[in-house]
Order: structure tokens, then C-alpha cells, then sequence
């Protein structure tokens, strides 16, 4: 197994490695999984040069912005699966589920104090930079965060891209030296690390792991919990074991009709990964293992300039360039801009012509006026609409193009494009298994402009943000099925 590339890794203190600590401490934040993750392998790469044992710390606070039933349920069902994973492997792992607000304050700590050091998840977006921050200013010990974002490290980009195109044209100038540098499939695995038997006793009863009903999600466990009852569990399975399955299934029924027919809603030829990207239960890495297999592809099948053009690059079938043109392109361009700007979730973000445009529009009269609450029951005048967050409210997902013209609609529909983007953020972020992603905030921000250009002709409320409406896109696809299936 190579080394985790020092450019993946980012010291955010200036505290010393306590060569006499106890252990390591791995910090699972965002990497929510075993294998195929830089960060733990990072965390056993110190435990062996240390000779120590390794802690694996997967904490569940309560009090995260919208926090429900069903983000719960999803990554309790992941921290299952590593539970059973790590039993076989040499390393302590504590689940902790916070069973009211603050009750989990001082564990970090707490651990961190007979530790040799800390690694843990470097995730650009949501409150995750601000919780690692403040846990460097007070861990008593050297905190490591390590990036296992995206096929390109956050930090061999010196900037943000203001298009797709932009940085498709860097990704294919950069990328090839980084690929090849995958992280280790299961880095415990003959670790040869020595074992910690348990917690000290007063941290285990503290902070006790988490019983083995929280773990099943049971909702029982879940009623117990201060979250939001109102967002159910969804009809989905969070964890490593169901996105591999959901991998496969991709790979074998889906992928073949993916370029051609991934922006139709009724023929679900899309991943549907999102979820299990989002909270880190599959890495980016071993799609692209699984998939470069499947194609028979080396890195000497890539061209060696394709001038930002979406297929021809890679050097894989048409399917899987469309393919890796959304996970790779599209995905990753939302963690640059996460990475690069502190503002990325503000109006103020905007490209200067698109709030330009849309403040000159301000005033425009709108045709309909929703409130929050009316767009959260699906009671706009529009079926289609109502149908994709009927979708969105049961299933936590949508299909990207109705997601384009669910935004579009609701910066329409509301009084200003700042609460547009506050109703976007809301409904997206409470209800998507995936939201509360860079790519929720690359998703929204695209509905009003970002990523995009101007358009023609300048209409009322949009100006030259691009137009979308539903009785273009029921011209476009076959609709029947999808909206007798999700009609409130
Ligand atoms: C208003 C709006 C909100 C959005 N909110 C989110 C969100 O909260 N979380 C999120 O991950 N994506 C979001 N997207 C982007 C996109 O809709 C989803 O990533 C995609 O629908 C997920 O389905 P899939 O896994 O089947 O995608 P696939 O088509 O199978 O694509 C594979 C992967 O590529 C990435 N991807 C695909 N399309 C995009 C895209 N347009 N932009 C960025 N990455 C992409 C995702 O990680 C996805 O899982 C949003 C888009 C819009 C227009």
C-alpha cells in the first residue's frame, strides 16, 4: 500500500505527536467508512510507525442543522456496518450517538488527552471546517485532517472554477498524476497494529458506545432521540454494504443507458450514489477502481489533451465518460468551490452578472407566490412540481433534472431571489438523504446562475439566468408514470 500523499494531509494545529501517548485516535466525521479512505489509512500509517494501538472514534451529535429520523437512520445504518467490518480488525472502534443535546461535549477531549495524536476527515462544507477548527484550538495534541474527498486532492487546485468547463480543462492537465495514488481498499487488514481491549472506564461510562437498537435504527431507539420526528426514515439503506450493492446494480442494469438516457425521470438510469458519496459510506476511489475494471482501462488510455471536451478524455466507453463527467467533473467542482471560498452558501457568491440580473429583476411581479410552508406540502398550482417534492418528502431524493426545474420554479414563485435561495437551502438540505453537500450548494447556486452563463431573451424575474419550464420538460419526456406515482 503506498503512503497517503502528504498533499492530502493538512496539520491544523501546532501541537506535538505525544510520542508516550496511550494510541491513535481516528476522528470519523465525514469518511464514513473502512476501507478506500486516506484519512484512516492515515491514522493506521501513524499507529505502525508508533507502534501503538488504534481508537476509531464514529460520533453522532443531535443537534447538527436538521437533524431527523431519517439522516439518523442513514448513518446509524453505516456505523452498523462498520461496527461489524472493524470486528475483525485490529482496531477499538466506539460508535457514540449523543443521546441529548451536548451530552457528547468533552469526549473528543477526553480521548484526545492520552493520545499520541488525532487524525480525522477533511470536509469542506456544512458545519464540519468550523467543528475541526475549533477542536484544533483546544486538543491538547497534534490533529491531522486528511482529505479523501474526490479522485483530485482539494489543495492541488490553487483556486476556484467558475465553470464546469474551466475545470474539466484543469481536471484534464492535473488529474493523471493523481491517479494512481489510490487509497488502500482495507488498511487494517494484516495492520499488524497492537490492540486496545477498552476504553478507560470512566470515558466508556461517560460516553457509552451505542446500543445495539440505535444501531439497527430502530424507531423505537429514534423516538428516544431530540431530532426531527416530522422526516421519516427513507426507503433507502445507509451504509457501505447497500451503496456497493447499489454499485452493482448501477454497473450491471443502469450504466449501459446512462449517457443517452440519465436525464429522463422515468427511466432511472442514474446511480442514485449520491447519498452514500454524501455521508461517506462509498468513496469516489472505488467507483473509479470498479468501474476502470469493468472497462478494461490503464492510465495510458487517457488522451493526452481533450481542450475541456467532455467525452474523449478518459478513454472509456461513451456511457462511462458520461458517467464520470457528473461524479468527477460536476462532483468535484462543487468540493473546489467549497474548499476555496468561506461564502459559498451566500447570495453574495453569485457571479457579478447573474446577481446583477436578478437584482434588476427584484421587482418584477410573479405570476404565483408560494410560502415556505406551501412549497413544503407540494401546494403550488404546478402538478409536476408538486410531484418531484412529493419525491423529495418521502423518498429524500429527486432526479437531477426535475431537481434543475424544482429550483428554477421556486426562484419564480417567490418574492425575491434571497428567499429563493433560503427556501432551496431549506427544503433541500431537510429532506435529501444527500443535501448538506457542496453539491446541494453547487446544485441551488446553478438554478440562479453559478457555473452557468447569461442567456437570451432577458425575461421578467430571471433576466438572463437560464429559463426552465415543466410544460418544456413534459414535452421532452415521458411524465404519466412519475406523476401518478408521487400525486400528493
Ligand atoms: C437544485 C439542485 C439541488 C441539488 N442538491 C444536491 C445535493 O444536495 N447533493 C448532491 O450530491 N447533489 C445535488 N444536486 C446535484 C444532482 O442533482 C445530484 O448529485 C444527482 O441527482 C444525484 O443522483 P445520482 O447519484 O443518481 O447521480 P448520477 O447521475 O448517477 O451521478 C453520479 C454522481 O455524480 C455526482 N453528480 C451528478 N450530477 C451532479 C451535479 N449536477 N452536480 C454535482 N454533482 C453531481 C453525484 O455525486 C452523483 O451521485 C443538486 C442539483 C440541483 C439542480
Amino acid at each position: 500500500m503506498q503512503e497517503v500523499p502528504s498533499i492530502r494531509i493538512r496539520k491544523t494545529n501546532d501541537q506535538p505527536v505525544n510520542e508516550k501517548g496511550e494510541y491513535v485516535l481516528y476522528w470519523m466525521i465525514a469518511f464514513r467508512r473502512t476501507g478506500w479512505n486516506f484519512a484512516l489509512q492515515r491514522a493506521v500509517e501513524q499507529a505502525r510507525e508508533l507502534n501503538r494501538p488504534l481508537l476509531i472514534l464514529e460520533a453522532l451529535r443531535c443537534d447538527y442543522p436538521w437533524a431527523s429520523d431519517r439522516l439518523h437512520a442513514f448513518i446509524l445504518q453505516g456505523m452498523a456496518d462498520n461496527a461489524r467490518r472493524l470486528a475483525s480488525r485490529p482496531a477499538l472502534y466506539h460508535p457514540y450517538v449523543e443521546p441529548e443535546k451536548g451530552a457528547g461535549k468533552g469526549l473528543l477531549l477526553a480521548l484526545a488527552e492520552p493520545a499520541c495524536l488525532v487524525v480525522t476527515d477533511d470536509f469542506p462544507a456544512f458545519f464540519l471546517p468550523h467543528m475541526i477548527k475549533a477542536a484544533a484550538g483546544k486538543l491538547p495534541v497534534l490533529l491531522e485532517a486528511v482529505d479523501s474527498n474526490g479522485l483530485l486532492p482539494l489543495r492541488a487546485a490553487e483556486r476556484d472554477y467558475p465553470s464546469a468547463y474551466a475545470f474539466r480543462r484543469f481536471l484534464q492537465k492535473e488529474l493523471r498524476g493523481h491517479l494512481n495514488e489510490l487509497p488502500g481498499k482495507d488498511p487494517l487488514q494484516g495492520a499488524g497494529l497492537p490492540m486496545l481491549k477498552q476504553l478507560p472506564a470512566a470515558i466508556a461510562r461517560c460516553w457509552p458506545a451505542a446500543s445495539p437498537d440505535l444501531l439497527a435504527a430502530k424507531p423505537e431507539a429514534l423516538a428516544k432521540l431530540p431530532l426531527d420526528h416530522g422526516v421519516a426514515v427513507a426507503p433507502v439503506t445507509g451504509g457501505t454494504l447497500a451503496a456497493r450493492r447499489q454499485l452493482t446494480r448501477f454497473l450491471d442494469e443502469r450504466l449501459a443507458d446512462y449517457a443517452e438516457h440519465r436525464n429522463e425521470p422515468e427511466r432511472e438510469v442514474t446511480s442514485e450514489l449520491s447519498a452514500h458519496l454524501h455521508f461517506g459510506h462509498l468513496s469516489v476511489h472505488e467507483i473509479f477502481d470498479r468501474l476502470s475494471e469493468r472497462e478494461n482501462w490503464s492510465i495510458g488510455d487517457l488522451s493526452p489533451d481533450a481542450k475541456g471536451k467532455r467525452e474523449g478524455w478518459w478513454g472509456m466507453s461513451r456511457p462511462a465518460e458520461a458517467f464520470l463527467d457528473q461524479l468527477v467533473t460536476w462532483r468535484e467542482l462543487g468540493y473546489n468551490c467549497c474548499a476555496f471560498r468561506t461564502d459559498y452558501q451566500h447570495f453574495a457568491s453569485l457571479p457579478d452578472w447573474a446577481r446583477q440580473t436578478l437584482e434588476e429583476h427584484e421587482s418584477d411581479p410573479r405570476p404565483y407566490l408560494y410560502t415556505l410552508e406551501e412549497f413544503e406540502r407540494s401546494a403550488t398550482h404546478d402538478p409536476l412540481w408538486n410531484a418531484a417534492q412529493l419525491q423529495l418528502v418521502r423518498e429524500g431524493k429527486m432526479h437531477n433534472y426535475l431537481r434543475m426545474l424544482w429550483g428554477k420554479k421556486i426562484l419564480e414563485w417567490t418574492r425575491t431571489p434571497r428567499a429563493a435561495l433560503e427556501v432551496m437551502t431549506e427544503l433541500n438540505n431537510k429532506y435529501a438523504l444527500d443535501g448538506r453537500d457542496p453539491n446541494s450548494y453547487s446544485g441551488i447556486f446553478w438554478c440562479l446562475g453559478r457555473y452557468d452563463r447569461p442567456w437570451g431573451p432577458e425575461r421578467p424575474i430571471f433576466g438572463k439566468i437560464r429559463y426552465m419550464s415543466s410544460e418544456n420538460t413534459a414535452r421532452k419526456f415521458p411524465l404519466g408514470r412519475y406523476l401518478r406515482r408521487y400525486t400528493p
